[in-house]
């Protein structure tokens, strides 16, 4: 393979540019060409299309965001626009194509691939919401940074004696809440993939509070079905302390990526080169511990993992 395109697409990542960069400078290395296709799928149908050299990455690797911007299409979903983007691929030759993205772009991914298209899938998103890799890119720095936010709501919290809910990304997957709380000594930890018991919530704030404790932090992700607001009502109802919500929103996507997230999308970006090079047919890389894996695209976004029940245990006992 001689001629590949790379793109992001969905929502951006920090290390996004690391997984770029990887791809950019491993492919130029083994004489490939390398064309960014700027936009996501969207970018693909209009033919917003450049050739990469090694200067196009330079000091891209400590930058979140994506350098080779990002969108969500909906006219890739249609007939029109997803044969226009087949039209691309053969209009600039492209052999093979490097998809960093989500879930719904490693699935466009798979579209390319039933119509003939190698693709090479990334997990670019931070919402850590695919069960075939341990990790994905830019979930540990989203992870780190909710860590700070938590640790500056503590120590106000602290000070005026009240509890906070903390909202943090995660519509589906609570592994940001999950992270995020255990590692902030959050006193509760609420996900999309447990129902809430709001009596036991409650309790363990009384506790905490005849214990003498003077702040309380619970971590909720987006998904939860009790809304942030209606949560701390019902907190400040039963318990009768002082509730604050915060909700960390779009801080969680940006930032330099955390060296765990740019070591991990070098890894995965070459892996993906070398992958194109040996006409591997469509691959989504990973990581299993601390191994680059990669399966059969198609297999990989079949693929189930619950949730790490015995994180939220042990912040319950810890906190
Ligand atoms: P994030 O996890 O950050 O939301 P994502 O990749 O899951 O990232 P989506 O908006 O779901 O983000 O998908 C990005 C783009 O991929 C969509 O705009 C669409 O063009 C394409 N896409 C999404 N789902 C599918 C699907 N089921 N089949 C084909 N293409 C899809």
């Amino acid at each position: 393979m001689k001629r590949i395109g790379v793109l992001t697409s969905g929502g951006d990542s920090p290390g996004m540019n690391a997984a770029i960069r990887a791809v950019v400078r491993g492919g130029l290395y083994n004489k490939m060409e390398i064309y960014g296709i700027k936009r996501g799928y969207e970018g693909l149908i209009s033919g917003d299309i450049d050739e990469m050299q090694i200067s196009s990455v330079s000091d891209i690797i400590q930058r979140g965001g994506t350098v080779l911007r990002t969108a969500r299409s909906e006219r890739f979903q249609t007939p029109e626009g997803f044969k226009r983007a087949l039209d691309m691929i053969e209009n600039f030759e492209i052999e093979g194509l490097v998809v960093i993205g989500g879930d719904g772009s490693l699935r466009g991914g798979l579209d390319l691939t039933k119509a003939g298209v190698p693709v090479m899938g990334l997990p670019g998103t931070i919402d850590n919401d695919l069960a075939y890799t341990d990790f994905t890119i830019g979930f540990d720095t989203s992870v780190n940074t909710a860590l700070s936010a938590i640790g500056n709501i503590r120590d106000t919290s602290s000070s005026h004696g009240r509890a906070t809910v903390v909202e943090v990304m995660g519509r589906n997957c609570g592994d940001i809440a999950l992270y995020a709380g255990l590692s902030g000594g959050a006193e509760t930890i609420l996900i999309p993939e447990v129902p809430v018991d709001i009596n036991a919530v409650c309790r363990k704030l009384i506790q905490g509070r005849n214990r003498g404790k003077l702040h309380s932090i619970i971590i909720r992700a987006e998904g939860v079905a009790m809304s942030s607001a209606d949560l701390a009502d019902m907190i400040e109802e039963r318990t009768g302390m002082e509730t604050k919500v915060v909700v960390l929103g779009y801080i969680q996507r940006g930032g330099s990526p955390t060296a765990r997230d740019r070591l991990m999308a070098s890894r995965m970006g070459y892996r993906a080169v070398e992958l194109l090079l040996a006409d591997s047919g469509s691959r989504a890389i990973g990581i299993r511990g601390s191994e680059i894996v990669d399966y059969d695209l198609e297999e990989a976004l079949k693929m189930k993992r619950p949730h790490d029940e015995s994180i939220i245990d042990l912040a319950e006992i810890l906190s």
